[in-house]
């Protein structure tokens, strides 16, 4: 079965290519979201802790969680596309820019890329999600090679670093006193942070505090439950037209932590170059502290910052990614800080990662 055409970034040629996708698109996402789903087998799983007592529902859905963020990282890293910066290297080129634009959006084609990072970022940000989704940075996603890709062991093992991950429902019970930042009122509860360690090698904690868990999955969003059917935030007509919070899940909450763990990240080229020094001493992707603008949290400010630095770029654009290619549409760009408030109403303080002192 042809499943992903090789194509090239011609605009002469984009009107034929955009048609020949758009016959193969639902076949090849069909075949896509197949091979994401349930192919997660328990090699190199994290280590998942909570309290006694604790419910099951939550205990579930830290586990789906996990399985929501890869799927995330997943679904960007196959269908990374050069095409995706078409109308930036094209815009010289015409004096009328939406030309461009309206053939990209009428194919779903929406260059969500360009909302969150700069053209010249478009190599290193694909390296990260294959690293997450345990693709094989040199391998080239086409026709030939996407279902070897997939269905590989190495796939579906994952990444062997995530047998250093512990993801803990409230405070990892470990964590220094001072580093016990799910009950800390003075900033505002985080919704979950992230712990890593010189003295702990290369392990990094990620704790989900109270707050969190108002966060859906991405199948409760796709399937919502009857009561939840037809009401805003719910099922892909439930998203509206444009990024919000409603795309958040709680993978997507996890996929911006793994942003903060060096050690899961830094093996691949220019992660040095690109990326400053964080609170491990070491080059560290973190949340930008603002003042311009204020945080570096949502849809809106990750679309100004256009940053490689900022964890909840990664997010914003995963999420947007995911539910353009999961509901078979295009979104709007946000453009008012009240779309990050769209689910929750509430806009949470930022919890940059945190490190021991040594
Ligand atoms: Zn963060």
């Amino acid at each position: 079965m042809k499943i992903l055409t090789n194509r090239t970034c011609d605009v002469a040629n984009m009107r034929i290519q955009m048609q020949a996708l758009r016959s193969e698109q639902l076949v090849w996402y069909s075949l896509l979201f197949l091979l994401l789903i349930g192919t997660q087998c328990a090699a190199s799983q994290p280590e998942f802790l909570w309290p006694d007592g604790t419910l099951v529902e939550r205990q579930q859905a830290l586990q789906q969680a996990f399985r929501d963020a890869i799927t995330l990282a997943r679904v960007v890293a196959a269908t990374f596309d050069p095409c995706e910066d078409v109308s930036y290297r094209y815009r010289p080129f015409f004096q009328d820019f939406s030309f461009v634009s309206q053939i990209l959006e009428s194919y779903h084609m929406v260059q969500v890329f360009l909302w969150y990072f700069q053209p010249i970022d478009g190599l290193f940000v694909n390296n990260v999600f294959r690293t997450i989704a345990n693709m094989p940075l040199p391998a080239k996603l086409d026709d030939s090679t996407i279902i070897d890709i997939l269905s590989s062991p190495g796939v579906h093992e994952m990444s062997a670093q995530f047998n250093r991950l512990v993801l803990s429902v409230g405070d990892h019970p470990d964590l220094p006193s001072t580093k016990q930042l799910c009950e800390r009122s003075e900033n505002g509860n985080p919704l979950a942070f992230t712990f890593l360690s010189h003295a702990l090698g290369d392990w990094a904690w990620i704790s989900f505090c109270e707050d969190a868990w108002q966060y859906p999955s991405l199948d409760q969003i796709y399937n919502p439950v009857d009561a939840n059917k037809g009401k805003p935030g719910w099922g892909c007509d439930g998203l509206g037209d444009h990024d919000s919070e409603f795309m958040t899940t709680l993978g997507g909450l996890l996929l911006h932590e793994l942003m903060h763990w060096t050690w899961l990240l830094y093996n691949f080229p220019n992660f040095d170059d690109l990326i400053g020094q964080g609170a491990i001493g070491l080059p560290q992707i973190g949340d930008f502290p603002g003042p311009e603008p204020a945080d570096g949290y949502g849809s809106l400010h990750a679309k100004q910052l256009k940053s490689v630095e900022n964890a909840d770029n990664y997010r914003c654009y995963a999420e947007s990614k995911y539910w353009q290619y999961r509901c078979g549409r295009p979104f709007k760009e946000s453009m008012d800080a009240a779309d990050d408030l769209a689910r929750t109403g509430t806009r949470f303080e930022p919890a940059p990662p945190e490190a021991d002192p040594t």
